[in-house]
């Protein structure tokens, strides 16, 4: 059993004829970092938000660390999978210092050990310094680490990122590939991060998932993609 394992994953919305993700079959090992490849509409986030658990497949199971979170008959909820999510606007509380951000997804940790953690956490992202700050005081790069920061405080299974750096400008784009490359690889986190731009997959990714109208085209390393013709 891999990692992570989507087997035949399908899902229709309402009033649709056609499926939004048709059978879809995927492993993933731990620590690989993967990326979803393809033109919007083709089903990355939707395959992303069923391993979240905020969309329940029509068919198919789910398994994170080797435990089913999801089948026919049952799905663990969102909070129960072992995931951390970054949201591309990142979703950070504006009324929260960093530190309170990050400590946020600890939910029921005891104080002493969500302040430890979240300290660990910002050291990883390079922020030690700005605990004290809000979100609104931080450039947008910064804001993504705490994002990622907070994602990963729990320690989570996989990190899920959607279109993580979409919003930024060309220089900064390039910049924020290589350090939440380096963050996930400190880490050692395993990561599935969802983009429709072939720069993003190339730089950040082990092996691109490449989608087409909800269906896989083709799964390869960076490396053997440019030598296909
Ligand atoms: P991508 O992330 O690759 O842009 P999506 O997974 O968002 O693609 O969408 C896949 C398909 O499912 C699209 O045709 C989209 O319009 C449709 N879709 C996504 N979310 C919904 C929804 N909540 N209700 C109905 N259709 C949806
Ligand atoms: P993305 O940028 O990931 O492709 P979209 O902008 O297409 O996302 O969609 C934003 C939100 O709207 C998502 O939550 C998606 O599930 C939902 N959505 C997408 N397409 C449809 C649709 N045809 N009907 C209803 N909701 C949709």
């Amino acid at each position: 059993m891999s990692f992570i394992q989507l087997e035949n994953l399908t899902k229709y919305f309402n009033g649709s004829a056609d499926p939004a993700v048709a059978s879809l079959n995927l492993t993933i090992q731990k620590g690989e970092i993967i990326t979803l490849l393809g033109p919007s509409g083709c089903g990355k986030t939707t395959t992303l938000r069923m391993i979240a658990g905020f969309e329940h497949p029509n068919k198919g199971t789910i398994h994170i660390d080797g435990k089913e979170v999801y089948n026919e008959a049952q799905s663990l909820p969102p909070e129960k999978r072992g995931i951390g999510m970054v949201f591309q606007d990142y979703a950070l509380f504006p009324h929260m210092t960093i530190m309170k951000n990050v400590m946020f997804g600890l939910g029921k940790w005891s104080a002493r050990d969500k302040k430890q953690r979240a300290k660990e956490v910002l050291e990883l992202v390079g922020l030690e310094g700005y605990a004290n700050r809000y979100p609104t005081q931080l450039s947008g790069g910064q804001q993504q680490r705490v994002a990622l920061a907070r994602a990963l405080a729990p320690k989570p299974h996989v990190v899920l990122m959607d279109e993580p750096f979409s919003n930024l400008d060309a220089g900064l784009r390039e910049k924020m590939r290589f350090d939440v490359t380096n963050i996930l690889r400190k880490a050692n986190t395993t990561a599935i991060i969802v983009t429709h731009d072939q720069k993003d997959a190339f730089a950040v990714s082990d092996r691109v998932v490449v989608m087409k109208d909800g269906i896989i085209q083709q799964i390869a390393s960076p490396r053997e993609m440019y030598r296909c013709p």
